[in-house]
């Protein structure tokens, strides 16, 4: 499994508060520009990196010089607030030193749960990716208390893997890894029923500035390895840690995926998530998506029905009514009515705006026979 970490082509790195900050808790600018300097050097070897970064809240706590962390939520948000711009200071000056853009995402976990902010979170990130461009990701505190409240992003970072699909999941913090209370570090975790065994059997670490402990990693890491996405936990402060995780070096706690990250997804698309509406299709592209394998294009609708949106899981019918496929839409019923039978090149003339070539992508599509 090690070697194979050199072929996961987008990563999803998390940095922890811990990460950003000296030992007596002030904001490192320079630990920022060492993992900028890694993120640079994955990006050099053909890796996307999406960036879930904490240290708001350190960076907000330094610029009011307070030295403990503030109890109330009003105040923890308040920090954020004036550190969030800061931090997004420190990483586009990092990054543009070395040539790239930083982009700044602010997410909630509640957010991504509706469908069409999940797309847009998605399409936007893809975007950004395709442009060359690193996002940074950060909780949006001012709406949302969840990572504040319990996590250090860990659960954010483990959300956002599995909206941009990531094929690695990096936890950068200030321990080597997975540790047991009797300071084992255990190097391997091969499922999540081992996961669970061993999650009794934490060492308890607390720190002044965050607030996520290993509770919130190993939950996270089971979110992920669920969907399908490895995860290491490893030492943010080791300047080559994403060199080492590449090459495939046994440094940190590997989490192994619990099955394969398609097919996680093909089995909710065809089992769990609950169709909106039916596309039905001509044969041509019926043929295109299912002998083709590929996507589902606005030329080859004949007719819709149900109340779809964007986002929306769809059954793809033929002219005889049979379902042969499901996949989540790019377009809401009332476009597709306008864009149906027209070719990808007409859709923005039509609808003043388009979204995405396909009507339903290739990666959100699962054929059911
Ligand atoms: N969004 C928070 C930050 O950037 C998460 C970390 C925390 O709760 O300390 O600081």
């Amino acid at each position: 499994m090690r070697q194979q970490l050199n072929k996961a082509k987008r990563w999803v790195m998390k940095i922890g508060t811990s990460t950003l900050t000296t030992s007596g808790g002030h904001f490192a600018h320079e630990n920022l520009e060492k993992i900028v300097s890694q993120v640079v050097f994955l990006v050099q070897h053909g890796v996307q990196v999406v960036v879930v970064s904490s240290g708001a809240i350190a960076l907000g706590m330094d610029t009011l010089k307070r030295t403990r962390r503030p109890t109330t939520l009003p105040e923890l948000q308040a920090c954020a607030a004036i550190g969030q711009g800061k931090l997004m200071k420190a990483y586009e000056s990092a990054f543009s030193r070395a040539g790239y853009h930083a982009a700044q995402i602010l997410l909630t976990q509640d957010g991504l749960q509706d469908r069409k902010r999940y797309v847009n979170a998605k399409n936007t990130i893809e975007a950004l990716l395709k442009m060359g461009a690193i996002p940074v990701v950060n909780e949006n505190d001012t709406v949302a208390t969840e990572e504040i409240k319990f996590g250090d992003n860990d659960v954010l970072a483990a959300q956002v893997a599995n909206l941009v699909e990531a094929s690695l999941l990096v936890f950068l913090s200030d321990i080597d890894g997975f540790y047991l209370r009797d300071k084992t570090l255990i190097h391997q975790i091969q499922s999540p029923a081992e996961l669970k065994e061993y999650a009794s059997h934490i060492h308890p670490k607390q720190s002044e500035k965050t607030v996520g402990g290993m509770k919130t990693k190993l939950e996270a890491a089971q979110t992920a390895m669920r969907s399908g996405i490895p995860i290491v936990l490893a030492n943010g402060q080791d300047t080559h840690i994403a060199e080492r995780i590449l090459k495939g070096e046994e440094v940190g706690s590997l989490f192994h995926p619990a099955t394969q990250k398609s097919s996680a997804r093909q089995k909710w698309l065809a089992h769990s998530a609950s169709s909106k509406g039916t596309i039905t299709v001509d044969p041509g592209a019926r043929r295109a998506l299912t002998a083709d394998k590929r996507s589902l294009l606005a030329s080859g609708v004949l007719r819709c029905s149900g109340n779809f949106k964007l986002g929306d899981v769809v059954d793809v019918t033929d002219e005889a009514g049979g379902v042969f496929a499901r996949g989540l839409v790019n377009y809401s019923r009332e476009e597709v009515l306008k864009i149906q039978g027209q070719k990808a090149s007409a859709i923005a003339s039509i609808l003043g705006y388009k979204r995405s070539d396909e009507l339903v992508h290739r990666n959100n599509l699962v054929v059911l026979e």
